[in-house]
C-alpha cells in the first residue's frame, strides 16, 4: 500500500525517519560484462549489447516513474516479473519513454518476461498497449516474453524460483549468488534447491501479524537463517514495522530495506551463465 498509508495516523505513517518512507518494491540491477567479451559496432556506435553493459528492472508498480527519475534510469535491456498484482506491475505505462529510446536504438521492442499468469492480467489490464486491435499509436513498445527455464541478459543468467503468495503461484529470481524473493507466503522445499550458496537475499517480510498471502517477519527470519545468505535484506515492509525498532530485533545479518538501498555485488562470485 506504500508507506504512509492512506488515511492511517499510525507512528511510522507520521515517522520523520526517510527510511519509514516507502514506495512499492522493484529492484534495479546495472552489471558490466567482462570487458574481453565487449566489442564496438564497426559503425561506431555503441549498443548497450557491444559495450557491455546492461541494466535489468523486477517490476514496475505505481512508483516506478518515481523511482527510475530518482536512479536516473535512462535504458533497460529487460523487465522481469514477479506476478500481476498491481504493486508489481501498473507502472508498465511508463517504460513508454524508455521504450522508445530502446527501440530506436536496437530496432526492437523492451522484453518483459512474464508467467503465464501474468501474461493474461496484463493483456487485460493494458489491452491497449497489447491487444492487436488496439489503434493506440503511442503504445509502450514492449514485448510480452515467456520465462521458460530463465532469461539471459548479456552473461548474466536470471533463474525463475517457484514460490506461494497466498494461492498464488509466482515467481522469483535468483541472478548469480543473488535471489530477490517477494511477496512469498510458502517456499516449495524444490525451490530451498535453486537457493544455494546466495552472497545476498532480499526477501519480503510485510509485518508481524499473520497475513494470507505475506509472511511474518518471523517466517522470513526462519526462511534466511535456512538460506544461509552472507546478508538478506528484507523488502515489501508494511506501516506496522518501523524501521529503526524492527532492526533492533533481528538477528545480525539481516536487515530492513529502505528506498533507493544501493548495493555492489560481486555476480561472478558464483556465475550461472548459459552455455555458449
Ligand atoms: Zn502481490
Ligand atoms: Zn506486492
Amino acid at each position: 500500500m506504500g508507506v504512509p498509508t492512506l488515511g492511517c495516523d499510525c507512528p511510522v505513517c507520521h515517522s520523520t525517519d526517510p527510511r519509514d518512507r516507502r514506495l512499492r518494491p522493484s529492484i534495479l540491477l546495472r552489471w558490466s560484462d567482462p570487458a574481453e567479451r565487449t566489442a564496438q559496432h564497426p559503425s561506431g556506435v555503441q549498443t548497450s549489447e557491444q559495450t557491455g553493459e546492461h541494466c535489468v528492472l523486477i517490476d514496475t508498480g505505481p512508483d516506478f516513474r518515481e523511482q527510475a527519475l530518482a536512479c536516473d534510469l535512462r535504458t533497460l535491456d529487460a523487465v522481469l516479473y514477479t506476478h500481476s498484482h498491481a504493486d508489481h506491475i501498473l507502472g508498465l505505462d511508463d517504460l513508454r519513454p524508455l521504450s522508445y529510446l530502446h527501440q530506436d536504438r536496437t530496432g526492437e521492442p523492451i522484453p518483459l518476461f512474464v508467467s503465464a499468469e501474468t501474461r493474461a492480467v496484463m493483456e487485460h489490464v493494458f489491452s491497449y498497449t497489447f491487444s492487436q486491435a488496439s489503434t493506440y499509436s503511442h503504445r509502450a513498445r514492449v514485448a510480452l516474453r515467456e520465462i521458460g527455464t530463465g532469461v539471459t541478459v548479456g552473461h548474466l543468467r536470471f533463474q525463475p524460483i517457484r514460490l506461494l503468495h497466498g494461492a498464488l503461484e509466482i515467481v522469483g529470481w535468483r541472478f548469480g549468488p543473488v535471489a530477490y524473493l517477494t511477496d512469498v507466503s510458502d517456499i516449495p522445499e524444490a525451490s530451498f534447491e535453486q537457493l544455494h550458496g546466495l552472497d545476498t537475499l532480499v526477501l519480503s517480510a510485510l509485518r508481524h501479524k499473520p497475513h494470507p498471502s505475506h509472511a511474518t517477519v518471523a517466517q522470513a527470519v526462519l526462511w534466511a537463517q535456512r538460506i544461509g545468505a552472507r546478508q538478506t535484506w528484507l523488502t515489501h515492509i508494511s506501516h506496522d514495522l518501523g524501521h529503526q525498532q524492527t532492526n533492533q530485533m533481528l538477528p545480525s545479518g539481516i536487515e530492513l530495506a529502505w528506498d533507493g538501498l544501493t548495493l555492489e555485488l560481486d555476480l561472478d562470485a558464483h556465475p550461472i551463465r548459459q552455455a555458449e
